[in-house]
This record gives structure tokens, C-alpha cells and sequence, in this order.
């Protein structure tokens, strides 16, 4: 073994890139960082390479002097620790490693003018070696070039991945921080198409511009507040939702953040309103006191520790359920977007999972009957024709019209037993009848249970149902629990089981199929679990076979009296599977649809 020794400075820095230099995107976030805390109004940002072979960083921030860009570039050195208490984080930066660090592993340059300073300079880093500062030319602000990343440490250049998701990398960041500072303008510029966003904007604006309008039109207001700590932002509706959860953009005191306690808290929040493995889109930002919340637990800071967790995740919590109840009886504009896309003859644009950035919705095509269909088509209208004239159809004359305070219409046809067709002041509504009274009833059932406890309702005759040994067993085991929930059943013996009461709810429901259903859910839950810790998906059952069916023909008043209740019930854009409830399409579309617009 050799002697103890001190480290000479470039590998100790080699060894912090290693931690928090871990890609071109981390790159970018460091720069980006240090001038967003310089104070800059203006950012501009071009890669070349995916961020391999360049990247450019342009601010228009309090730049440096001569003295303090020599001094940037040394290890631990930084402007941001005034105090020396790390309990009291205000700036992005404080650990004075991203220059060295950057320096070490790829050729740095840096020029920088200082507010109020004649001259400006520039630095040279390659590879950790320090060329001294030599005037150059450049407005007040500071540029800086990183090319050849990694090439002093080749294994580390082995890890990066293909250009293009180095490329998506840099982006995701890039619109990250860009979300999280909407006073401030970005430009980005990759070797493909780029995008920009001017300075002070809104939040709504910035976000509408980042995640697509698409996402402002489907997403409410979240507000919060709890000791001084305070949440802000914008939550998706459940039915705008996605395969994944990369579409949650969280931000920590102006910082992105992908933190498991405020994603676990995100999945609470809308588990009652998406199936497992579907996702909301979200953007979340929460400003806690410095020091009740520790940055400082992850190289890169894309962690934070709460001093009350609990706290903050209760805080968070109820604002994305009242954000959500809030949003009452909306379901997303691209379902409508979805069935439009369905109608039109030919399709136009790219499809909705491409769409991306600034996304404009593309009606522009016109009308062409495709010859194939022609005959089909005519066969169809004559059917409908002599619908009309038999009165088969129900419908009703145009004798109401549709007030503002009516949001779902006045229905005015129900189709196929099935779809309520209603009329609102600047649209066609259309509601799925089974999935939408499902969502009442299930919502009614939470209701009651929190305050008064479920109402039963005795059947007029016990009704019987043959469920074989085991699975009668297993309902009876639980009666007392299953009593709770409005369900009074009793052993008849040889594996069937009476059923005396159910939940008022339930209307003239389907006994036997929720009886069973229910006996397959308690083998999938064992034994262990206690049906009240199962609520949500009971209700569910409950209100899945206690909802009107589709096929059950409805008259004018009932129709309506579902489309006022929809209104009034917290959530009911969607079935408990995040399915929409119903689906507007608006006069415009169905205009543009027919080529009138
Ligand atoms: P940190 O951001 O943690 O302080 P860095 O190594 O990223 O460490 O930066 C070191 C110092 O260099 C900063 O504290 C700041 O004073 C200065 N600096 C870095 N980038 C800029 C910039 N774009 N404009 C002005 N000053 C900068
Ligand atoms: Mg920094």
C-alpha cells in the first residue's frame, strides 16, 4: 500500500462530476441554474450532439469580474452560501461544484461581463486545466461553451446514451425549468426543431405553452396552504391521463424535482378516479421556508427532505382533492377531440400522442365521401328515414331551450337504450348512461358512508343466491362487515345464501351479480384485509350493478333528472375506471366537421 496522500484537485473534481455530472441534461441544469440565480431574464440554450459535442449557455444575468470568474471555476467556491448556513438554501446553487466539475471532464469556456464592469473576460478549463483570464468581447452577461464532454473521462463518455435520447433528456430539463420559471424567456436551440417562451408569462401561460394548450384546457387550479408552506399549480383531469407518471412535473422552491413522497401523494390523490396504470398529468409547485425543507440530500438536488413530511403530504393532499372535486362534472376536452378525430373522414394532423409543444388542432380537411362507402351509407340514412316516420325514435321538440345554468343540456333523444343525446347552449352533448349513473351512485355511497352510514332498503322477497360452499363461507365469515356496507345477508344452507337487505342505493339492481362479484373479491383480498380498507373498489361493485343499465329505455324526465344530478356530483366526468361519462362536441367542430367553417 502507498502513502496517504491528498488528492491533487482535478481528480477530487473528476470525482464530485461524477456525482453530479451525469449526462448532457445535468449539464444544462447546473448552467441553466447558476444563471437563472444570476439574476437573468433572458436564457438561451443550443446543443450540438445530443449535448456531446456542445453545449451553449447565453444569459443576460449579473455576469462576473475578472476576479470572480477566476474564482468560479475553483472547487467549492460560490456566491450563493453569504451565511454559511446550509439551513438557509435561497439560490439553486450553493455547493460550488459545477463549474470545476464541468471543467474536468470536457473543454470549458466561460466570458463573462459584470453589471457595471468595462471589460469583459474569459476562462478556459480543459479537461482541469486552467488557462489564465484574457479580455474578450460580449454584452453584460456571461456565455459558456462546453464541448467534448467527457472526453477526459472516456468510460464515463461509454455510458451516454444514442443522441437522440441524450437529445430528449436535455429537453425534458430544459422544460422543467423553464415551467418553474415563468418570469424568465428560453430559447432552446437543438440541431432539430427547437422552441422558445418570452419572459413573464403567467404560470397558466407558461405552462400552456410548455405541456400544450391541450393541458391548460384540461387541467384545474390547485392551491394550498399550511404553516407557511404553499402549493400552486395546475392538475389534469382524470380522463386527460397517460401511460406513465413522466408527465408530473414537480418543483420544490423553484427546483424540478422527482421526489417519491410528493409522487406517492399524487397517486393517492386520483386513485379513485384512474385505473392502476393510468397517469395524471400535473404540474405542481410548492414553496416551503428554507428551513423546513433540507435540499441537500442528493448531489443533484433532485431530492429534498421535509422537516414535517407528514404536513406537507396532508397540505398537498387535500388541495389536488378539492382541485379535483372542484372540477365537478368536467370530463376532458380531447375526449371530445378523440371522437371528432373518430367522425372525420380522413385523418388530420399527427395523432394526439405526437403532439407536442405549441399544437395547434388542424381541422382543415374537406369533405370526400369514400365510393365504398357510399352504398353502406345511403342504406343507413334510409333506415333512419324510416325511424323517423314510424316513431320509433324517441325524441323530444325543441319545447325547452337550453339555459347556461344547464352545463350537460336538456335531453332531447336517447339512443340504442344506451346514450342520452342532450343539447347545451353551444353543443351536443352525449352521456353513456350506465357509466354515468355508476359514478352517482358510487359517489352517493362514499357520501353516505362518511356521515350517516349506509340506508337499506329491505327486498320485498329474500333473494336466493347459489354460490357453492367455499364462497358462501367466505360472505358469511364477514357478514357483520358486509351488514355495514348496507348488505344484510344470512347462511341458507348448502352453499347459498339469502340476501334480505340492500343499500337504498341499489335500487332494483342485480342481486345475484354483486353477490357474486363480491365473493370474488374477498378470495382476491384473503383474509387479512378488512373490508373497510377495500371500500373504494366495494363501492364500486355496489354501484356498477346497482346503475341502470345500458339497454334500459329512459323517459324525458328521468334522462334529465341524470344530467342534473351528473352536474351537482363531485367527479362525474368519469366512470371509476377513468372512463369519460359523457363526451361534448361543440357546434364549432361539428361545423368544421361538415366543411361550414
Ligand atoms: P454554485 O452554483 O453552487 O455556487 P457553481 O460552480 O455552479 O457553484 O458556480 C460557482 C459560482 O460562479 C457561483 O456561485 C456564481 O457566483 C458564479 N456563476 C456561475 N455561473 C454564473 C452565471 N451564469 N452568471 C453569474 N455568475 C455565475
Ligand atoms: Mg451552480
Amino acid at each position: 500500500m502507498s502513502a496517504i496522500r491528498i488528492l491533487p484537485s482535478t481528480l477530487v473534481n473528476r470525482i464530485a462530476a461524477g456525482e453530479v455530472i451525469e449526462r448532457p441534461a445535468s449539464v444544462i441544469k447546473e448552467l441553466v441554474e447558476n444563471s437563472i440565480d444570476a439574476g437573468a431574464t433572458e436564457i438561451n440554450i443550443s446543443i450540438k450532439s445530443g449535448g456531446k459535442r456542445e453545449i451553449i449557455v447565453d444569459d443576460n444575468g449579473k455576469g462576473m469580474s475578472r476576479q470572480e470568474i477566476e474564482l468560479a471555476t475553483q472547487r467549492h467556491a460560490t456566491s450563493k452560501l453569504p451565511d454559511d448556513d446550509l439551513l438557509d438554501v435561497k439560490w439553486l446553487g450553493f455547493r460550488g461544484e459545477a463549474l470545476p466539475s464541468i471543467g474536468s471532464v470536457s473543454r470549458l469556456s466561460l466570458s463573462s461581463k459584470g453589471a457595471g464592469q468595462s471589460e469583459a473576460w474569459n476562462i478556459l478549463v480543459e479537461g482541469g486545466e486552467i488557462t489564465p483570464p484574457r479580455p474578450t468581447a460580449l454584452e453584460q452577461g456571461t456565455r459558456i461553451e462546453v464541448k467534448d464532454l467527457f472526453y477526459a473521462t472516456p468510460a464515463r463518455l461509454k455510458f451516454l446514451k444514442t443522441e437522440r435520447s441524450e437529445t430528449a433528456a436535455v429537453n425534458d430539463m430544459l422544460k422543467r425549468l423553464a415551467m418553474a420559471h415563468p418570469e424568465i424567456g428560453f430559447g432552446y436551440k437543438p440541431e432539430g426543431r427547437g422552441w422558445a417562451v418570452p419572459k413573464n408569462q403567467s404560470i397558466k401561460e407558461r405552462l400552456g405553452a410548455i405541456l400544450g394548450i391541450e393541458f391548460a384546457e384540461n387541467a384545474v387550479p390547485v392551491e394550498g396552504e399550511r404553516d407557511g408552506a404553499v402549493v400552486s399549480g395546475y392538475a389534469g383531469l382524470p380522463t386527460y391521463n397517460r401511460g406513465n407518471s413522466l408527465q408530473q412535473y414537480l418543483f420544490v422552491n423553484g427546483r424540478p424535482v422527482r421526489d417519491r413522497l410528493l409522487l406517492g401523494v399524487v397517486r393517492a390523490a386520483y386513485q379513485d378516479f384512474l385505473a392502476r396504470d393510468r397517469h395524471p398529468v400535473l404540474a405542481l409547485f410548492l414553496e416551503v421556508p428554507p428551513e423546513l425543507v433540507d435540499v441537500n440530500v442528493h448531489p443533484a438536488k433532485a431530492e429534498v427532505r421535509f422537516r414535517d413530511s407528514q404536513a406537507i403530504r396532508s397540505m398537498l393532499l387535500r388541495a389536488l382533492r378539492e382541485a379535483l372535486a372542484a372540477s365537478g362534472h368536467q370530463a376532458s376536452t380531447t375526449v371530445a377531440f378523440e371522437a371528432l378525430q373518430k367522425m372525420q373522414p380522413e385523418p388530420t394532423g399527427p395523432p394526439a400522442q405526437q403532439r407536442m409543444g405549441f399544437y395547434q388542432p388542424n381541422h382543415g380537411s374537406t369533405y370526400r365521401p369514400l365510393p365504398s362507402q357510399t352504398h353502406h351509407n345511403l342504406a343507413v340514412a334510409q333506415a333512419a328515414v324510416s325511424a323517423i316516420e314510424n316513431h320509433s325514435v324517441t325524441s323530444f321538440a325543441a319545447q325547452e331551450m337550453p339555459s347556461a345554468d344547464y352545463p350537460l343540456g336538456l335531453a332531447r333523444v336517447q339512443l340504442h337504450e344506451t346514450y342520452i343525446v342532450a343539447q347545451n347552449q353551444d353543443g351536443i352533448v352525449i352521456v353513456d348512461q350506465h357509466a354515468a349513473h355508476e359514478r352517482l351512485v358510487y359517489e352517493r355511497m362514499k357520501q353516505q358512508i362518511a356521515q350517516e352510514g349506509i340506508k337499506t332498503q329491505p327486498l320485498l322477497i329474500p333473494e336466493l343466491v347459489e354460490l357453492g360452499e367455499d364462497a358462501a363461507a367466505r360472505l358469511i365469515e364477514r357478514q357483520q362487515e358486509i351488514a355495514e356496507l348496507g348488505l344484510i345477508i344470512d347462511d341458507f344452507g348448502s352453499g347459498t345464501i339469502v340476501v334480505r337487505e340492500v343499500p337504498a342505493l341499489f335500487g332494483d339492481g342485480d342481486v345475484q351479480g354483486l353477490i357474486r362479484d363480491m365473493a370474488d373479491e374477498l378470495e382476491a383480498f384473503g383474509q387479512a384485509l378488512k373490508l373497510r380498507d377495500k371500500l373504494e373498489e366495494i363501492c364500486g361493485t355496489i354501484a356498477c350493478h346497482g346503475s341502470v343499465r345500458a339497454g334500459r329505455r329512459l323517459n324525458h324526465d328521468e334522462m334529465n333528472a341524470l344530467l342534473r344530478q351528473m352536474e351537482a356530483t363531485p367527479y362525474s366526468g368519469q366512470c371509476n375506471h377513468g372512463r369519460p361519462t359523457y363526451v361534448e362536441l361543440k357546434l364549432s367542430d361539428i361545423e368544421r366537421l361538415f366543411g361550414r367553417r
